[in-house]
């Protein structure tokens, strides 16, 4: 069945919908997105990714083409049209169509484009229950990964390396320390305790990190916000990783060392179950 998508204040069929290839977003990668997790046909933290947008445009001296009350307003649409029930909501925004030229151009119009993608089985990933598997690799990518920009390259490179070791995702590191996940922030648990790095533009100030911090924290769970190497990775407890599409997923193995018993952990486990229990509470 053909999806209704949003483009530039229109719903159209998908295959109806169009963007200029003097877009900048195909030209340059000259665009922000987010992505937000929908269960039950509601939208799982929306205001945290509608602020996240705002500060990503404003990093780049981007308008937003739209209030954001008209943001949740076309979310709610396209999960309704597209009777999504488990899935996500993809929303990006570029700088627009203009003659190609490395300046940013005056007075052009943003695109902005949002398409739903239905994803069953969302909240009882039978993954959650095996955990991943995760290599490292060299962070390669530009400096400013607090900025969610569409220039996705590297972490794609990052997967199919993960993908072509049989495993599942990479872990990238940077100066001997991990930065986050090639599309995901990371978690290791030593003795009851959780250490994940510290906000800075080394990493995207994920929206689920916020929120599991919050819940671990309000769970008298013990967060410790610093760098990690991978070697101090190997010898943890458990680990996990946390985005809007895994929520919390169990890392088991990192370079092939099995994670404590090699299943995943109890932290992980609970900590998924908290936020979505706690997620669904607030979604709309
Ligand atoms: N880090 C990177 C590099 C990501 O691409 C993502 C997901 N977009 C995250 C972290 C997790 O962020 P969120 O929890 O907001 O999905």
């Amino acid at each position: 069945m053909s999806r209704t998508v949003f483009v530039n204040g229109e719903y159209l069929p998908e295959e109806e919908a169009k963007v200029s290839i003097f877009d900048r977003g195909f030209l340059f990668a000259d665009g922000v997105y987010e992505v937000t997790s929908v269960i039950g046909g509601k939208l799982l933290d929306f205001a945290g990714h509608a602020k996240r947008l705002a500060r990503s445009l404003s990093e780049l001296e981007m308008d937003s083409p739209v209030t954001e009350d008209e943001l949740l307003a076309i979310h709610r649409e396209l999960v309704s049209v597209n009777e999504i029930d488990e899935g996500l909501v993809y929303l990006q925004i570029t700088r627009g169509a203009a003659d190609r030229d490395f300046a940013y151009p005056k007075d052009t119009a943003p695109t902005i484009v949002l398409f739903t993608q239905a994803k069953p089985g969302l909240r009882d990933n039978p993954a959650a229950s095996v955990g991943l598997k995760v290599i490292s690799i060299e962070d390669q990518r530009w400096a400013r990964r607090d900025i969610k920009t569409v220039q996705l390259l590297y972490p794609s490179m990052g997967k199919m390396a993960a993908k072509k070791a049989g495993a599942d995702d990479a872990w990238l590191v940077e100066d001997g320390h991990v930065t986050e996940g090639t599309s995901n922030n990371a978690y290791i648990v030593k003795g009851g305790k959780i250490i994940t790095r510290e906000l800075s533009s080394d990493i995207l100030h994920g929206i689920t990190r916020a929120a599991v911090l919050r819940f671990a924290k309000e769970a008298q769970m013990v967060v410790e916000e610093r760098p990690f190497t991978i070697e101090e990775a190997k010898q943890a407890d458990e680990a996990f990783i946390t985005s809007a599409s895994t929520f919390v997923m169990p890392v088991v193995s990192i370079d092939e060392t099995p994670l404590g018993d090699g299943a995943p952990g109890p932290v992980a486990r609970r900590l998924r179950e908290i936020y979505l229990d706690e997620s669904l509470k607030t979604a709309i």
